[in-house]
């Protein structure tokens, strides 16, 4: 069942970035208007300027704990000063016709309560992975985005850029034959012990609910499937007082029902980013795999490699690809290929994962 809907979200995705390319709209079709809630890094300097990259969305509201920080980004990208909210008039977003979907791109702690205020403002809701820092959180923002009827994407921009695309797509055309293993790595060298992402209340974990998201996203999209049971480990220096409360690195295995197998590694305390499939018939190897440009591709067999181009996205980068197909789908009232509930997916495997780092036992989903 799991592959069939593998099969059904990638050939979705197709169509999402087809639809994409195609652009054929009705004259006089509206762009989908986004608020963007948190000026930090990843809003800033990679999303907000990747919307004159997109054909079905603008930017029309911006949302800051900093005023004059807003102002200037607001001139910059032409936001109207009455679209600039703080987090405490935050609410009357829903006064503002301008705005469809609001971009919840804050620090993950505060992920459930800005969708869930986002919803009952009548507002649609692209949220930032981690989905939120709990699978009760999961489930209320779920909850709230249907009782207002709105709809919930989670920012998995690797299902809209094209080299991962290109490797799910060779995986399940069985370019490697059956897939019996995936190893999936990511870490980055976090210096500063200050940063939010170190704080447990803020985080939810360490290097888990950061790059190991994407080491987990890529175990399910490159094998098809979803795992059965975990068996994790932590090794943490908890004298290093950047690991005062989170983990550093935590490696994970996952066992799927076709009986193929994912070892998977997140880490506060190297840099990699690194996806290999390994199948009876060959081998399917993402390095870097996950960046945000220059991700390359290899398929390898008996010794050999070709390193393959994937064709041309669609759209022109990942971040546009992930902005407009929330567009489409409340253009066209589809649900959103990474839906809630793949976000959910995720966070109940994260909790698996630390249960099972915690307690040193084989966790079945
Ligand atoms: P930053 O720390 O750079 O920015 C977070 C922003 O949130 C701040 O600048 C601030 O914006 C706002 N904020 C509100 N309250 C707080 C608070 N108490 N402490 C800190 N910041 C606060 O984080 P990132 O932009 O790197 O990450 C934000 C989210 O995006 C995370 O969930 C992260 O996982 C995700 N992310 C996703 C990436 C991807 O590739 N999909 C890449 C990077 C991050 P302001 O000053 O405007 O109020």
């Amino acid at each position: 069942m799991d592959i069939g809907r593998r099969d059904l979200l990638l050939a979705a995705a197709s169509l999402a970035v087809a639809s994409v390319a195609g652009g054929a709209r009705a004259a006089g079709d509206r762009k989908i208007g986004y608020a963007i809630v948190g000026l930090g890094y990843y809003g800033l300097n990679v999303i907000l300027p990747q919307f004159v990259n997109c054909q079905h969305s603008r930017v029309t509201a911006l949302v800051s704990g900093d005023p004059a920080k807003a102002r200037a980004t607001a001139a910059r990208y032409g936001v109207p000063e009455r679209s600039i909210y703080s987090y405490e008039t935050f609410d009357q977003i829903r006064d503002n016709p301008d705005v469809d979907v609001v971009y919840v791109i804050l620090p993950n702690s505060m992920h459930a309560e800005y969708t869930i205020r986002a919803a009952k403002a009548g507002k649609h809701v692209m949220c930032e992975k981690p989905m939120a820092t709990s699978v009760a959180e999961c489930e209320a923002m779920i909850a709230a985005c249907k009782a207002a009827g709105r709809k919930l994407m989670i920012g998995y921009r690797c299902h809209f850029e094209a080299t991962n695309l290109e490797a799910m797509r060779l995986a399940r055309s069985g370019a490697a034959g059956r897939v019996r293993y995936v190893r999936s790595e990511h870490g980055f060298v976090q210096r500063d012990p200050s940063k939010w992402r170190l704080k447990k209340a803020m985080a939810g974990g360490g290097s888990l609910m950061d790059m190991g998201v994407y080491s987990l996203q890529a175990a399910r999209y490159m094998t098809g499937e979803e795992p059965v049971s975990v068996m994790a480990r932590e090794s943490t220096d908890r004298g290093d007082p950047r690991f005062a409360e989170v983990e550093d690195m935590i490696e994970w295995l996952l066992k799927f029902p076709s009986g193929a197998i994912a070892s998977c590694l997140s880490t506060y305390s190297a840099n990699q980013n690194h996806v290999l499939l390994m199948g009876d018939k060959g081998r399917i190897e993402l390095e870097p795999a996950t960046r945000y440009d220059g991700n390359r591709l290899w398929t390898g067999k008996d010794g050999r490699a070709e390193e393959i181009s994937p064709p041309p996205g669609p759209a022109k980068t990942q971040f546009a690809g992930q902005l407009d197909h929330l567009a489409d789908c409340i253009q066209a009232d589809r649900s959103p290929i990474v839906s809630g509930e793949e976000g959910l997916r995720d966070m109940r495997i994260i909790e698996a994962i630390y249960g099972s780092a915690r307690e040193g036992r084989t966790v079945k989903l």
